[in-house]
């Protein structure tokens, strides 16, 4: 492995699920369980019927074009990608193939990956339309046209990752800026996001930035999970060295291969002597159409927040580690539940440190989207206030959460119900401390004597008293100021 370096380039697909239509058709751009409802005819290729740009679609698109520091073009066309399939009735596709047709051309990108930042370069992002979905049995195929038309966007990086990490870390950076810029939802579970990865090696000690010698690189279509574009690529490295190893350069030959997740390997699909040829040519049935300067300045003041910013806000005004800080934003639902959570009026390092640990446990767990959560940042907020007033202990709190979580409830409530309340008023906690020092005589001469530490004998007596209910800190400086008093 140390004599090769592997070059990677991505290429993903991400719905555009925030528009109210399809990119180029009235009907519904939605998720829908009776197959075949969200459709118009011209999702269907009926003659006659003629496409209309989503102008929502587009914005997205631009939008989206502009956080990667890509350029813009003047005028916005599409064009048309031949090929037959049963999923593509039209028996053509509308895409973005040719520069500088695309909505972003030659952009660039930081992200972070274990804690180091790297800039890698976009060769072009492109708005398309969505394919219809397939589902094959062993005797027939059913095909649901819903998602047929639906905005789909086409991000195209450079081979400039060097490992998986890098291009998981990359994935989840885009995911989160799609979620954050309200493009997309960018949920992998809901097909909403594809990867095609290519993977190639070379010798160390040429200089990559130099084309000519790259290796030649293996295109792995349809990649469904970040997890899964992490074990592919680990996979496709193993298998190039070991050919190039063993001298089978003829094996080594470009190809199209897919990921089986049952298999966990990549298998052959085909070579590149058997590419389709598209038969690209400008869409004739959409005009070209001038991308207004001024639009491209409104789009660019509508771009909100987005995670490296709130990430910096968390670390610099709440005071959050980067740690911490990085899982909060990692996902924008997450983010947004923080932020709620503190909104409701608790202290932020509390907040974070009870999400990150406790609640995110519970979702990992159990496999949930915080959203699906019982348990709303306000009811965090309130528990967690309970805690920092010193009505319960940090230990009871913790408890009472995990109960909340597990049994579906309000933490406030199960605090009611329980008398936990700590006892953190100093008038019902002097008498407890007035009681026990009559029980001890001895003990204030011999705190007097220099046997200080006699203290923790009777804030130990206190907590007996109450139960384990006494706030310790308030019982303690309550029980020095009255020997001392004496
Ligand atoms: P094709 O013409 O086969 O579609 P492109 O040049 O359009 O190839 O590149 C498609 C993807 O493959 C891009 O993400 C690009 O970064 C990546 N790629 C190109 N060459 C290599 C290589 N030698 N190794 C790894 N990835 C590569
Ligand atoms: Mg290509």
């Amino acid at each position: 492995m140390d004599q090769y370096k592997i070059l990677i380039g991505l290429e993903m697909h991400c719905e555009i699920s925030e528009t109210k239509t399809k990119v180029f058709s009235s009907a519904q751009n939605g998720y829908s369980s009776t197959p075949n409802s969200y459709i118009r005819p011209v999702d269907m290729g009926f003659p006659g019927t003629l496409p209309v740009v989503n102008k929502e679609a587009v914005k997205k698109a631009l939008m989206a074009s502009i956080m990667l520091n890509c350029s813009q073009p003047e005028y916005l066309y599409f064009e048309r990608k031949n090929y037959y399939y049963p999923d593509l009735p039209k028996g053509f596709q509308i895409t973005q193939e040719t520069k500088p047709a695309p909505v972003g051309i030659y952009g660039k990108l930081r992200f972070e990956c274990n804690g180091v930042y790297k800039t890698i370069r976009i060769n072009n992002i492109h708005l398309e339309e969505d394919a219809a979905s397939t589902d094959h049995f062993s005797k027939y195929s059913k095909i649901d046209y819903n998602r047929a038309g639906v905005p789909l966007l086409e991000l195209v990086t450079e081979p400039d990752f060097n490992n998986a990490d890098e291009a998981v870390a990359f994935l989840e950076t885009m995911r989160a800026i799609y979620q954050y810029a309200n493009i997309s939802e960018a949920d992998s579970k809901k097909g909403q996001i594809r990867c095609d990865v290519n993977v190639s090696i070379m010798n160390k000690d040429l200089d990559e930035t130099d084309p000519k010698n790259w290796g030649t690189k293996v295109e792995i279509k349809n990649v469904n999970s970040f997890g899964g574009v992490r074990d592919a690529i680990n996979y496709e490295i193993k298998r190039q060295i070991e050919l190039k190893k063993n001298n089978k350069y003829d094996e080594m030959e470009q190809q199209t291969r897919r990921w089986d997740e049952e298999s966990e390997t990549t298998i052959y699909m085909r070579s590149k002597v058997d590419a389709i040829d598209y038969k690209y040519f400008v869409e004739p049935n959409i005009p070209k159409f001038k991308i207004d300067a001024s639009w491209l300045e409104d789009i660019k003041k509508e771009i909100p927040v987005l995670a490296l910013e709130r990430k910096e806000k968390y670390m610099n005004e709440y005071g959050l580690s980067n740690y911490d800080a990085t899982i909060l934003v990692k996902e924008k639902a997450l983010a947004e539940y923080f932020e709620n959570t503190i909104k409701e009026g608790s202290d932020p390092k509390l907040a974070s440190n009870w999400i990150t640990s406790i609640i995110l446990g519970h979702l990992n767990k159990f496999n949930l989207n915080i959203n699906e959560l019982y348990v709303k940042p306000k009811m965090l907020s309130d528990l967690i206030n309970l805690v920092s007033t010193s009505v319960i202990s940090s230990k009871q709190g913790k408890e009472v959460l995990y109960e909340a979580l597990e049994q579906n409830k309000d933490p406030v409530k199960i605090v009611e119900n329980s008398g936990m309340k700590q006892i953190g008023d100093e008038k019902e906690i002097i008498k407890v401390v007035l009681e026990v020092l009559e029980e001890n005589p001895d003990a204030i001469t011999q705190y007097k004597n220099g046997r200080t530490n006699i203290v923790d004998f009777l804030v130990g007596q206190v907590m007996k008293k109450t139960k384990g209910q006494a706030n310790p800190a308030i019982a303690r400086s309550t029980m020095i100021n009255e020997i001392e008093g004496r």
